[in-house]
């Protein structure tokens, strides 16, 4: 290498001073030993090529500091340069020169001697200086890192021709390398200039290596911008083809311009002025649609999904129209009676009105059916200027149906609130719970856990419903609840209600809602006037009488709307001009009658009592029978009884064998007889604590032969010794009693107070006489007296004693 090297290195000339014309280089710096190609148009610069081409061709090259300097001055130059021979000289287009020059060797400009009409200078040779350091180890590294440096420099910076790198690589000269790199590659005149300008080759190396370094670097950065750039436009460009595709597949499909679909969504989701979170979350769905296909099923699973958020009436209220004065009337004018209901919902009215932002309590209706709890709501809703939806709770079991399902599932909805909403078309609808009290529960999760986050005024502000994900505000919503009963009723729901109690309607309550209410709404409905058709008042005592029996007036109404259906069709097929409907022909219309009057015995019977039990809906007379037979101390109950009401008959049974003596029956008829007690309607279950009086009549009744009064019914638990504790539901069952023409009823001492509830008619035509022992159910009940002595008189004895009337017929006693 050394040896190449000192063969290498130029016989430097005499180290003296030449005076020669210069020529100024902008924006490149000539190596020694390197060939320049060069447009020259500056006249200083031809003038002086013109002066050495007709002498020696020497020229000394020298660049300047400035690259935008159009005529510099000497000291604009700098002072190391190369003295180079001019090959060539060719004149191009537009007044400029071609050059082509071979540098000689490396000069420093002393002097500058004239600036016109040429440059001319006092040059002297500059030569490098001859390092030992040439031939050490620092020097062959600094060259193999040239050497990758230039590679690496090479393969990222294209159409670099191969020969360049081949020659360098194989190049063994440190001061060939460095100026041959140097000339070659792209870099900043300063740069090069300070390469020729440092004498010591391995500075120059060095120097060299520090350009390549951070020139690499940058260009690597450069190849790596280039390389995302070119990356997403071919991303671009491939969406903007694929896309255009599949416009050209939809045209062809007939289906519509999925494009234009996604900005309608857009601007809709826009249009509705959503919270930042809802809309961010639509956009999303609506972005995520654009990229399937646009018949997918997923597709058309989010189309659904935004069909239906969308269609929600976000922001959309109607505004509380509230004047108690009109509200009166229109509940007034639309219900009969119903005081307490009216009452507080005007008192909700008027809370509303003072303070509309406070979320008052939800109010439940509870009632039998048929009693306007429905229909009470909807006039609320008219009166308050909302919009009225109903929702029926009965049978909801799954969490799901309250809170919907997850959009993931195929054919997946909201559940039924938000549903509830979206019919109504308001965020402030007046929303009926109907039926409460069935709601049920089982593995799919509690539908009254979802029930209670949505009538909770701390969370239904934004309520989430599983399918629509985002949360929906129901603050707004004027909740009311129905219910038959608040038994079933979960009780973290019923602490968040406010009971309202609806009671079943007296005879002559039904009679006047049916008449003055329900028959003139039927009649619109129907299209009759008066003129055409007139129902009589004892036609409509009849319908009560003989086809209705329920607590309301739903079936009333819809017998009405039966019986008038029949005459509009008598009148409309020519048969008469008007129809009058009495209980004498009532039975054309409606077919025989299908409810005869509960009545009461002809006669006192042994072992039979008329109880009195409370349904769902009303009031109802049961009788329940004690039959006595020989055995063996057999139990048997029978009419569906439910578990309290035989417990309620051995509770019995055990009182009366514990005073076997005090009613004269055998102190071992519990061995040697067989009790059967049967509640008729054998079909119908029954079950409640409140038969214990009754069947511990009917039973001492049977068992002692003395016959009941059969205008007498009672109600009331009985405890083993004997107390009567209080029941429920009174006043239905005085109904029932009334209905039945009972003439006295017993009920436990300590339901007195229940007495002022009692409808006035009832209580004018029955005597309510109170008990807190069985004993005086029994003194009351039994139409005889009972034997005190004990032992000698046999059941027949005491049947034959008591009423007459009580062996005529006896289903209790063994003949
Ligand atoms: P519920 O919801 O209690 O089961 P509805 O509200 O459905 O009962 O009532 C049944 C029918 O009886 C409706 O047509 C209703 O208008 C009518 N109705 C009930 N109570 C009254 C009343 N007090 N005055 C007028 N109509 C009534």
């Amino acid at each position: 290498m050394s040896e190449f090297q000192d063969k290498k290195i130029p016989e430097l000339p005499e180290p003296q001073q030449d005076k020669m014309p210069m020529l100024v280089l902008r924006g490149l710096v000539l190596f020694p030993q390197m060939v320049l190609h060069f447009d020259v148009g500056r006249d200083k610069s031809i003038l002086a090529l013109n002066q050495v081409m007709s002498g020696d061709r020497k020229i000394f090259l020298v660049a300047q500091k400035n690259i935008r300097d159009d005529d510099p001055r000497a000291d604009a130059l700098y002072k190391v340069g190369v003295v180079a021979q001019v090959k060539q000289i060719v004149k191009s287009q537009g007044g400029t020169w071609r050059v082509l020059v071979e540098g000689m060797y490396r000069a420093k400009l002393l002097e500058v001697v004239g600036e016109t009409p040429y440059f001319e200078g006092v040059v002297v040779p500059f030569p490098l200086k001859n390092s030992r350091n040439l031939k050490s180890a620092m020097c062959d590294a600094l060259m193999r890192t040239i050497k990758d440096l230039f590679e690496e420099y090479c393969y990222l910076t294209p159409r670099m021709p191969r020969e360049l790198v081949v020659n360098a690589l194989v190049s063994e000269d440190p001061i060939h390398l460095a100026e041959y790199i140097a000339g070659n590659m792209q870099m900043e005149v300063e740069d090069k200039q300070a390469i020729l300008s440092q004498s010591d080759p391995l500075k120059r190396l060095e120097l060299l290596a520090n350009v390549l370094e951070s020139e690499n670097e940058i260009l690597s950065l450069e190849a790596d911008i280039q390389e995302k750039v070119k990356g997403q436009i071919d991303k671009n460009q491939r969406e903007y083809y694929l896309r255009e595709q599949l416009k050209a597949i939809s045209g062809e499909l007939g289906e519509d311009d999925p494009q234009e679909e996604n900005q309608d969504y857009s601007e809709k989701i826009k249009k509705l002025k959503l919270e930042e979170e809802t809309a961010q979350k639509l956009l999303k769905e609506v972005d995520k649609l654009s990229r399937l296909p646009s018949n997918s099923n997923e597709a058309g699973v989010i189309r659904g999904y935004l069909d239906t958020v969308l269609d929600l009436p976000w922001n959309k209220k109607t505004v509380d129209k509230i004047d108690l004065k009109k509200a009166k009337a229109l509940l007034d004018k639309e219900h009969y009676g119903m005081v307490k209901v009216k009452e507080r919902m005007l008192e909700l009215l008027a809370v509303r009105k003072l303070a509309p932002e406070i979320k008052g309590q939800i109010i439940c209706l509870v009632g039998p059916p048929g009693v306007g709890k429905t229909s009470i709501a909807r006039s609320i809703a008219k009166s308050l200027g909302r919009k009225y939806v109903r929702l029926s709770l009965g049978g909801v079991r799954d969490e799901s149906d309250i809170r919907g399902h997850r959009k993931t599932y195929i054919g997946s909805m909201p559940g039924r609130i938000i549903n509830a909403v979206k019919l109504s078309g308001s965020s402030n609808p007046l929303m009926l719970l109907d039926e409460v009290d069935k709601l049920g529960s089982d593995y799919r999760g509690d539908p009254s856990a979802a029930l209670l986050e949505v009538l909770d005024s701390e969370q239904n502000h934004a309520f989430r419903d599983h399918f629509i994900e985002v949360p929906f505000d129901l603050s707004d919503v004027l909740f009311i609840a129905t219910a038959n009963t608040l038994d079933t009723i979960p009780a973290p729901l019923l602490d968040r209600m406010e009971i309202i109690h609806l009671s079943s309607y007296t005879r002559e309550e039904k009679f006047q809602i049916g008449r003055t209410y329900l028959l003139p709404k039927q009649m619109k409905r129907h299209g009759l006037t008066a003129a055409k058709v007139k129902v009589s008042d004892d036609a409509i005592y009849a319908l009560l009488d003989n086809y209705t029996r329920e607590a309301g007036v739903r079936n009333l109404e819809r017998e009405l709307a039966s019986l008038l259906r029949k005459a509009a069709k008598r009148i409309v097929a020519g048969e008469t001009k008007k129809v009058v409907i009495t209980n004498d022909n009532i039975v054309e219309f409606l077919g025989p009658r299908k409810f005869k009057p509960e009545q009461i015995q002809s006669y006192d019977e042994v072992g039979l009592v008329n109880g009195l039990a409370w349904t769902t809906v009303g009031g109802e007379m049961l009788q329940v029978e004690a039959a006595v037979l020989d055995g063996n101390g057999k139990i048997e109950l029978t009419g569906s009884l439910g578990d309290v009401m035989k417990e309620s008959a051995h509770a019995a049974i055990s009182y009366i064998r514990a005073h076997w003596d005090k009613y004269g029956l055998e102190h071992d008829f519990y061995k040697t007889r067989d009790v059967h007690i049967h509640v008729p309607e054998g079909a119908v279950p029954k079950d409640g604590p409140s038969a214990g009086v009754t069947i511990c009549t009917a039973l001492v009744s049977a068992l002692s032969g003395v016959p009941v009064h059969r205008d007498v019914a009672m109600t009331g638990e009985i405890t083993l010794r004997g107390r009567v504790l209080p029941i429920g539901g009174l006043k239905e069952k005085s109904m029932a009693a009334y209905r039945a023409g009972i003439k006295t009823v017993v009920i436990p001492a300590e339901n007195e107070p229940d007495l002022a509830e009692i409808d006035p008619v009832v209580r004018e035509h029955i005597d309510f006489i109170t008990a807190d022992k069985i004993d005086s159910v029994l003194n009351i009940a039994l139409a005889g007296k009972l034997r005190q002595s004990v032992g000698q008189l046999t059941l027949d004895d005491i049947a034959v004693e008591s009423s007459e009337k009580a062996t005529q017929t006896n289903t209790s006693i063994p003949q």
